[in-house]
């Protein structure tokens, strides 16, 4: 790639970043950081209708989480900046003007009612309403191709409202091309003339991103495939400017579990998964569950997020982000659809659990209990380091280890049926023995003297290790028991399984 790689993230902060949008991130982010390009942020703020106080804070603060951060955006190298479309409203008349007065664009005063019944009367007759070279010169629609000049000035100058319509071509062939789909062909009689700038002095989405794209000498477009059908018109506006076009890739669409339709927030809260990489509070005070919160590993997220709709064509599954950015390949996104899987995410979230330092991973189960304020975070460390096996979270390490940390209040009933049976005190009291007098409290000691008392006597393991756990631990769960009994020590070992006789 001989230019400067130069990508964008171009958001409308109209909410909190979904995943699909977090993904397009990822994706420019990976592309970008291959190639040793940039990776600009761009908030696309055009429609002030639709903003939302926060959204842009909630999607930096969601890029940084993942370690995915902007090179240049708002606030940071703005060497191409503003990089927020409303400080840059003042750029985009010109480029509006410009079409105008090369008749590439024209002025169009409908108004919301007259086109709503040429719709309605389009309909009526089982036709659809396309304001193009149809019917933009016939007459019935009021704007400068059919107005004399003078009469558009006229308006213009009263005030009236208009729009600025870009002309699309009659009867020609675009041939377009996509990294990810490959040609694609475009009759241009099936284009409406798109709404480039209004008299609010605002430009439309298609005005200012092709211009913000062109000033901003991004190299390629990497985006959803709901922008696939304004392909045409981009590239229709960047012919008509005289500039070249940048290279453009459209993602694959994030599916529903079932696979069918596309993934949205309703999705997750009927099947118990988060849509948003950060929790979200909206203006109205509903909560919606981001994964960070919900305790996923940002690694564990970017990675399957790279696997939404990305493979590197091997049976490899876990990519750090470094590995990531040198397997990554446009060439490699599919076309079709990707399924999400909230027990892929899951699995994710296990594998990244088991890289984690025990230590940190304290760290975190620490600050979560009050139960272990004053436990030496080195001891929870251990006790992680026996469990997180079967953990997918840290929240579901106090339900696998709280009986390293105090002794059980009740025993499970089923599990206490099938411990408990005739002689288990006796062999209780006869196990309290023979720890007390193991000489050193270590694991093997103690697997060698209870073991060869087991074997000697042909006492049956099971007697002697079923109740012995359930004293230890409360129910038939856990690690090695003897790993169990060194953890908590001889006296709390013994004065568990003296609490399980006295309560047979
Ligand atoms: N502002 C558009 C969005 O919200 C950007 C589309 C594009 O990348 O061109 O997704």
């Amino acid at each position: 790639m001989s230019k400067n790689v130069r990508v964008r993230f171009a958001p409308s902060p109209t909410g909190p970043l979904h995943i699909g949008g977090l993904r397009t991130a990822l994706f420019n982010y990976l592309f970008a950081k291959k190639h040793g390009g940039d990776f600009v942020l761009r908030i696309e703020d055009t429609d002030q209708n639709r903003y939302v106080e926060g959204a842009e804070n909630y999607i930096v603060d969601a890029l940084n989480w993942c370690n995915i951060p902007f090179d240049e955006g708002p606030g940071k190298n703005e060497k191409f900046g503003p990089y927020r479309q409303s400080e840059r409203k003042h750029l985009y008349k010109q480029y509006a003007d410009q079409l105008i007065a090369e008749g590439k664009a024209y002025y169009a005063f409908d108004t919301a009612e007259a086109l709503d019944t040429e719709r309605k009367n389009h309909e009526s007759e089982c036709k659809t309403f396309m304001y193009n070279w149809h019917n933009r010169e016939k007459g019935r629609l009021v704007n400068s191709l059919v107005l004399t000049s003078e009469e558009t000035l006229a308006k213009i100058n009263a005030g009236e409202n208009y729009v600025v319509r870009f002309k699309s071509p009659q009867d020609e062939t675009l041939h377009l091309k996509d990294i990810i789909r490959g040609d694609i062909k475009i009759d241009t009689n099936v284009l409406d003339d798109k709404i480039l700038f209004k008299s609010d002095g605002m430009p439309t989405y298609h005005l200012a991103n092709i211009v913000d794209d062109h000033l901003m000498e991004i190299t390629h477009v990497i985006r959803g495939e709901e922008w696939l059908p304004s392909l045409a018109l981009h590239k229709l506006l960047y012919n008509a400017f005289g500039w070249e076009a940048p290279e453009f890739a459209h993602l694959p669409l994030i599916l529903k579990p079932t696979g069918k339709g596309k993934l949205s927030k309703r999705d997750g809260d009927k099947l118990g998964f988060p849509v948003f990489p950060l929790e979200y509070t909206a203006t109205d005070g509903t909560v919606s569950r981001g994964y960070k919160e919900d305790g996923y590993f940002p690694e564990a997220v970017v990675n399957f997020l790279a696997f939404l709709g990305w493979n590197p064509g091997t049976e490899q599954e876990l990519f750090s982000l470094e590995n990531l950015i040198s397997e990554f390949d446009l060439e490699r996104v599919n076309k079709a659809g990707a399924r999400f899987d909230p027990d892929k995410t899951k699995w994710f979230n296990h594998q990244y659990m088991q890289q984690q330092l025990d230590l940190d991973l304290a760290k975190k189960f620490k600050a979560t209990r009050p139960e272990l304020t004053e436990i030496d975070v080195n001891y929870i460390a251990l006790v992680v380091g026996l469990i997180k096996e079967r953990a997918t979270f840290v929240q579901d390490f106090w339900d696998l280890s709280h009986y390293f940390f105090s002794a059980p209040t009740s025993y499970d009933d089923k599990a206490s049926k099938k411990a408990l049976k005739e002689g288990t005190a006796e062999l209780m009291q006869k196990t309290i023995e023979i720890i007390t007098t193991t000489k050193e409290f270590t694991i093997q000691n103690l697997q060698t003297n209870l073991k060869s008392w087991i074997t000697d006597n042909e006492i049956g393991f099971g007697k002697v290790m079923m109740p012995l756990r359930l004293a230890l631990v409360g129910a038939l769960q856990g690690p090695d028991v003897f790993e169990i009994m060194f953890m908590i020590g001889k006296n709390e070992t013994v004065k568990r399984i003296d609490d399980l006789i006295k309560s047979i």
